[in-house]
């Protein structure tokens, strides 16, 4: 990693990354340390290898420098940097002294932090960050296709990487960038395109980023992974067959039981975290049922634990399914560490961290939220009531004192949407295109009983076989 930014000069530099405290407490804050940030980490060594220093600063302290950096790591870090700077008199639009700089895979929708953030930038940045800086800190405005100049709002597009970044940064290397899946609902997969080794293909990240060092597999990889597993995380993002077939992976029921029989063949005890989207459209109990029942079949040589860890769907920006219509409830925080198989060799359990949906409604008003709803952001963040007291507490003031419809509803795929300015590599009537066939086909698995779309599961697909039991 270049050395200039650790290097002590007694003249402070003149670019800053912003360190604040995460909505989350997952870490105490967006500090850069471990792997935890590496996005902003490879644009301060882009910077330092340009002869950029990048220091760090808080809040309080931006104001000493001339250009502020600023990483969101989710959309809930919009909500983390609202509440660190939007008080601050030095951060107000009409006072501060510094220019601000904002991106990251957190950066989705800016409306809500738009006083606060001169230049919001989409997608990756490393080949051209470097002459967007140049430009701020030569006085001028940065013209570029991805990047938004605040507080208007205007159509940008999510930029691509060109290459892999060719360094080491802090003992990692960059061997492939998104994910060759397409699972409908997923941001990361329509906003980075897939490029690199085939490394890709059959792990959803670069490993170490999400959870240390348990592998995290496509469920395919429990088949192929040959020797035993202690805890190891797959997905299958979806409570059924008919869901995970249109909207995220084909994985049949039949994949999950021999899946899951697969990795209990080995002596000891194998944990599988499985992520989950729970809250599809159209989803009904009788969804939610066809997994427990398909787990009730599983019969594993040795002890498997089974931990279901659903996220509730939201209707991601630039996806097919950002027109969706979002439910919030079941509330699957109310579900967790709930038992729903215990026999001697296997266990299926909710898992203990489950989001609320408060959380969920707030997750979805960073997605939808637009210049109108200043008023509903600044309550979120600030407002005593939904600051304090439980969950669906909160939930309920907030229903009581704005209106959710425009977060919630169904849009038509042709009609103006919150999200509209951000284009990804996929071109607009292309992502429509997808969305209505999904629609289609989302339609017709209710219509006509049994019938899927897709005549093999991803499983069958990718191992080349049919598994059945
Ligand atoms: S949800 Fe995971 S597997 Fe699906 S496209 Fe996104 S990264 Fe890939």
């Amino acid at each position: 990693m270049c050395a200039l930014t650790v290097a002590s000069n007694t003249k402070l530099p003149e670019v800053a990354f912003l360190v604040y405290a995460p909505t989350r407490q997952r870490r105490a804050d967006n500090s850069f340390e471990g792997n935890d940030n590496i996005g902003a980490k490879v644009v301060e060594d882009v910077l330092c290898r340009a002869g950029i220093r990048v220091g760090r600063c808080s809040p309080e302290t931006a104001k000493n420098f001339r250009l502020v950096l600023v990483s969101f790591t989710s959309t809930f870090d919009v909500f983390a940097f609202y509440r660190a700077v939007a008080l601050i008199p030095s951060w107000q639009p009409k006072r501060r002294a510094f220019k601000v700089l904002a991106g990251g895979f957190g950066m989705q929708n800016p409306a809500p932090v738009r006083h606060f953030i001169d230049y919001a930038a989409f997608g990756r940045v490393d080949n051209w960050v470097t002459g967007v800086v140049d430009a701020i800190l030569g006085g001028s405005e940065p013209a570029h296709e991805s990047v938004m100049n605040l507080p208007d709002i205007h159509q940008v597009k999510i930029s691509q990487p060109s290459s892999l970044y060719p360094y080491l940064v802090s003992g990692w290397s960059e061997s492939f960038t998104g994910c060759p899946l397409k699972c409908k609902f997923c941001h990361y997969t329509y906003a980075r395109k897939h490029s690199g080794s085939n490394e890709a293909y059959g792990q959803y990240v670069q490993s170490g980023f999400t959870g240390g060092s348990s592998p995290e597999l496509t469920w395919d990889g429990l088949f192929t992974w040959g020797k035993k597993l202690g805890r190891v995380r797959v997905a299958i993002d979806g409570f059924s067959e008919r869901l995970r077939y249109v909207y995220g992976k084909r994985i049949s029921n039949d994949d999950i039981v021999a899946g899951l029989e697969t990795v209990g063949q080995y002596e000891g005890i194998t944990t599988v975290l499985t992520y989950n989207i729970g809250n599809f459209p159209g989803e009904t109990e009788e969804d939610r049922h066809d997994l427990y029942q398909t787990l009730r079949r599983v019969n594993p040589k040795n002890r498997v634990i089974f931990v279901l860890c659903t996220t509730p769907f939201r209707p991601s920006a630039a996806t097919p399914m950002q027109w969706e219509p979002v439910s919030l409830f079941p509330n699957w925080y109310n579900e967790r560490a709930r038992v729903i198989v215990e026999e001697n060799n296997f266990r299926a359990v909710h898992s203990f961290t489950l989001e609320t949906s408060y959380s969920h409604a707030c997750a979805v008003i960073a997605e939808r939220i637009t210049v109108n709803d200043d008023e509903l952001f600044h309550a979120i963040c600030f407002a005593p009531g939904l600051q304090r007291d439980n969950h669906d507490m909160r939930l309920k003031r907030l229903q009581a004192n704005f209106n959710l419809t425009s977060f919630l509803r169904e849009y038509d795929v042709n009609e103006e949407h919150p999200s509209q300015f951000l284009t990804s590599y996929i071109e607009r009537d292309t992502m429509k295109r997808i969305a209505i066939k999904m629609r289609t086909q989302a339609a017709k698995t209710k219509d006509t009983r049994g019938w899927l779309p897709g005549r093999v599961s991803m499983v069958q697909g990718r191992l080349g076989v049919t598994v059945t039991r």
